[in-house]
C-alpha cells in the first residue's frame, strides 16, 4: 500500500481524508513521522505555501506527501488577506479580530465579492501535482451565523441565502473550497491505483 503523509496536524482534516482513501492508501500525520517542528510557510502565494510545506517534508522526511493551504481574497482589497488570512488582524491568530479588520477595511464599499481558494500540493517520488479548489460569494456588513470557524461568519457563497457559518457542516462541504480541492486530490489518487 502506498504511504502519504498529510501534512497536518488537524485531526479533522486527517480524519476527513483518511475515511476517504484509508483502506487504498496508508495515510500518514505529521505526528506518525515525528514531525514536531514548525513548517515553513513563508510564500507570497496560497500555492507556493502548499508547495513549499510538500517540499519540506520531501526533502528532509523523504516521504511521498501532500500539504494543503487555504485563503480568502477579496477583490476591492487587492485579493488580500490572501496567504495572511489566519493572522490578518496579528498574532495571535484571532477569526473574530480578523472578520473586524476586513469590515472595516470593506465599510462603504459597494464591491464586495470575494473568493475562499485551497490548494492541495502532492509530491508522489519527486514529481508535484496542484489541485485547486474555489468557492465565490460576498462579503457581509456583519455576523451571521455561529457555525464554521475562520471568516464563515461573513461570507455568503453565490446562490445562496446565508453564510457558511449558517449552513450544516455537510452542506458547506458539499460546496466548499476544501471539498473541491480535497475531491480533486482523492479523485487523482484513486485513478493512480
Ligand atoms: P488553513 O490554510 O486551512 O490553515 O487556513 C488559513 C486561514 O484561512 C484560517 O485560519 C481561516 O482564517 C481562513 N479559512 C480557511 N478555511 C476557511 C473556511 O472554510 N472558512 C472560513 N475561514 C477559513
Amino acid at each position: 500500500m502506498t504511504k502519504l503523509v498529510f501534512a497536518t496536524h488537524n485531526k479533522n482534516k486527517l480524519r476527513e481524508v483518511h475515511e476517504i482513501l484509508g483502506d487504498k492508501f496508508e495515510i500518514a500525520s505529521l505526528s506518525d513521522i515525528n514531525c514536531e517542528e514548525d513548517i515553513p510557510e513563508t510564500q507570497p502565494t496560497i500555492e507556493g505555501n502548499a508547495l513549499q510545506k510538500a517540499w519540506y517534508l520531501y526533502e528532509n522526511y523523504g516521504v511521498n506527501c501532500f500539504a494543503d493551504d487555504t485563503g480568502l481574497e477579496i477583490d476591492a482589497l487587492d485579493n488580500r488577506p490572501g496567504v495572511y488570512s489566519a493572522r490578518y488582524a496579528g498574532e495571535p491568530k484571532n477569526d473574530e479580530n480578523n472578520i473586524k479588520k476586513i469590515l472595516s477595511e470593506l465599510e462603504g464599499v459597494e464591491n464586495r465579492k470575494a473568493r475562499f481558494k485551497t490548494v492541495f500540493a502532492l509530491i508522489i517520488d519527486g514529481e508535484k501535482f496542484l489541485f485547486e479548489g474555489l468557492v465565490y460569494g460576498t462579503i457581509a456588513t456583519e455576523k451571521h451565523g455561529e457555525s464554521g470557524f475562520g471568516y464563515d461568519p461573513v461570507f455568503f457563497p453565490t446562490g445562496f441565502d446565508k453564510s457558511f457559518a449558517q449552513m450544516q457542516p455537510s452542506e458547506k462541504n458539499s460546496i466548499s473550497h476544501r471539498g473541491i480541492a480535497t475531491h480533486k486530490l482523492i479523485d487523482f489518487l484513486l485513478n493512480k491505483i
